[in-house]
């Protein structure tokens, strides 16, 4: 029988899930002080952002609200565009809001340059980004990240929200593909 194994395809293991729940609360205390005296609302970022959305909004002791975005990058393949469609608009109006993004993973930067223009145009009283992983060596377009969990090596990683072919995103740790997954 062939095995259904998730566990069979990952290579390598980046982050446990320990280490990504202790980094999560490390941030949330951070922004529960930023934002003491603000309401906040959250936007997450489907789909990958579910994950990190659904356990930084229980480490925070604040007031937040929380909304969801999903766009879809244009380009060919793996490589991100930076033109930007909108699948799913918020139901919020931001006029006046404090925004926080939450991403799972900046890798270029350009869908998320783009969504942060794009909301600061809706009038909010701020907009800030949250993102649990960052790839300093993809970026092509500088951006103001707040909140960075971990910076790590230009590699496809998948688990917790990320995906490969829509697999993985159910893991709670984050970790590199075997090689047979891609053959
Ligand atoms: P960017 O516009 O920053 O290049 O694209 C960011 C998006 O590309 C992420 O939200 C994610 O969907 C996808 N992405 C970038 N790097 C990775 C990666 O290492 N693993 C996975 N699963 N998705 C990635
Ligand atoms: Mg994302
Ligand atoms: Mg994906």
């Amino acid at each position: 029988m062939d095995s259904n194994d998730v566990i069979a395809d990952i290579k390598h293991v980046l982050y446990t899930k320990e280490q990504i729940q202790d980094r999560i609360a490390e941030l949330a205390a951070r922004i529960d002080e930023d934002y003491a005296d603000r309401d906040l609302l959250v936007v997450g970022v489907l789909k990958g952002a579910v994950m990190v959305m659904a356990d930084l909004a229980r480490a925070l002791h604040s007031h937040v609200t929380m909304d969801w975005m999903a766009v879809s990058s244009y380009g060919s393949g793996t490589q991100s565009s930076g033109v930007v469609r909108i699948l799913k608009d918020l139901d919020t109006d931001l006029m006046g809001k404090h925004v926080l993004i939450v991403e799972d993973i900046i890798d270029s930067g350009l869908t998320l340059s783009w969504l942060k223009a794009n909301l600061q145009s809706r009038g909010p009283a701020s907009v800030e980004i949250c993102t649990l992983l960052r790839k300093p060596e993809a970026a092509k377009v500088e951006i103001d990240v707040k909140y960075v969990g971990m910076d790590i090596p230009n590699e496809f990683v998948v688990g917790y929200g990320l995906d490969h072919a829509e697999r993985y995103r159910n893991l709670d740790f984050i970790g590199t593909l075997a090689p047979h997954v891609y053959s």
